[in-house]
């Protein structure tokens, strides 16, 4: 197995004891990948916050430096001083910030006193000071909700200037849009690590799902060859582990600093593409 810096697996956290269970298992295994750390999501609109906290609070309790994903639409400022101290407490080190979406149906009276990532990276610089290692999300394929590619560019870079550490990008297929968007970022004087968001492709509908809604591109051809696999979950995979791993081989290859793997809470997927760099 390839020794990568800045490798980290994500993790969202599980609803009933049979999930945790499983997620825990997971990570048994995908610790001997040896990652930086893991990182926790948190739903949408703050709705899975206590159970973020017991999984990171589980992973602390193993040993594993754990990473929260923390959203600021819909809280207020009390509150986020709140989290961040019981973070603080629990000795976390490191948060991946992030804006997060309304639940649909919340009207605009529900945003809170955050409206855009780059106020919650303030705001936790100002609560927190330099207490923990910040990464924000980062978008090759553009932001769904963005004017346009340069005005996405733009909000990047106040997340940057702000005081981001480092970003983790949307998942995506195609090399190249990561490439150019770490020289765009470049380009505009942004020195911080840009590590590729990685989806390991084990179900063609769920990824369907999941890439409509976040505005990641499947390309056609991809989208031709899962959709002719049917339910023959066998092949999927393979083609899976077999795309996943160019994708990934080029992006190391071509000097991304690190890789951060949605691992859906399963091991074998990321193990496989991992095993497989040269
Ligand atoms: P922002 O950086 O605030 O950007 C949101 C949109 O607003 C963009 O279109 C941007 O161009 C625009 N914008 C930004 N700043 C400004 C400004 N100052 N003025 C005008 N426009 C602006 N979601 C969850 O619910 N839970 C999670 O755990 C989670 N984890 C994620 C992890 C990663 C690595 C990534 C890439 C995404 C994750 N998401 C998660 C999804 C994320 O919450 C959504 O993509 C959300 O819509 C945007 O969050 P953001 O932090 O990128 O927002």
């Amino acid at each position: 197995m390839r020794k990568l810096n800045n490798l980290s697996f994500e993790l969202f956290p599980p609803k009933t004891e049979q999930g945790m269970e499983n997620m825990q298992a997971a990570v048994a295994d995908l610790a001997t990948a040896g990652p930086d750390y893991f990182s926790v999501t948190f739903g949408a609109g703050g709705s899975t916050r206590d159970r973020t906290f017991a999984t990171v609070d589980w992973l602390k309790g193993e040993g594993i430096d754990a990473a929260p994903h923390i959203s600021c639409i819909g809280a207020s400022r009390e509150e986020m001083a709140a989290l961040l101290a019981r973070y603080r407490e629990k000795g976390v080190k490191r948060l991946v910030a992030l804006r997060g979406d309304l639940p649909s149906g919340a009207g605009s009276s529900a945003l809170g006193d955050f409206h855009y990532a780059n106020e919650l990276v303030s705001y936790i610089r100002e609560d927190s000071g330099d207490h923990f290692q910040l990464e924000v999300a980062a978008y090759p394929e553009v932001h769904p909700q963005a004017r346009n590619a340069r005005a996405d560019l733009e909000n990047f870079k106040r997340k940057v200037d702000a005081g981001a550490d480092g970003a983790i990008t949307q998942y995506f297929f195609n090399a190249e849009a990561y490439f150019r968007f770490v020289k765009e970022c470049q380009g505009l004087g942004m020195e911080i690590p840009i590590i590729p968001g990685i989806m390991p492709v084990t179900n063609y509908s769920q990824l369907a799902r999941f890439s409509d809604a976040c505005g990641a591109d499947i390309p056609r051809w991809m989208r031709k060859r899962l959709e002719g696999f049917g339910d023959d979950l066998e092949s999927i995979r393979a083609f899976g582990e077999e795309v996943v791993t160019r994708l990934c081989q080029e992006l190391v290859d071509g000097g991304a600093p690190g890789l951060h793997f949605y691992t859906m809470n399963r091991a074998p997927a990321t193990l496989k593409v991992l095993g497989n760099l040269t």
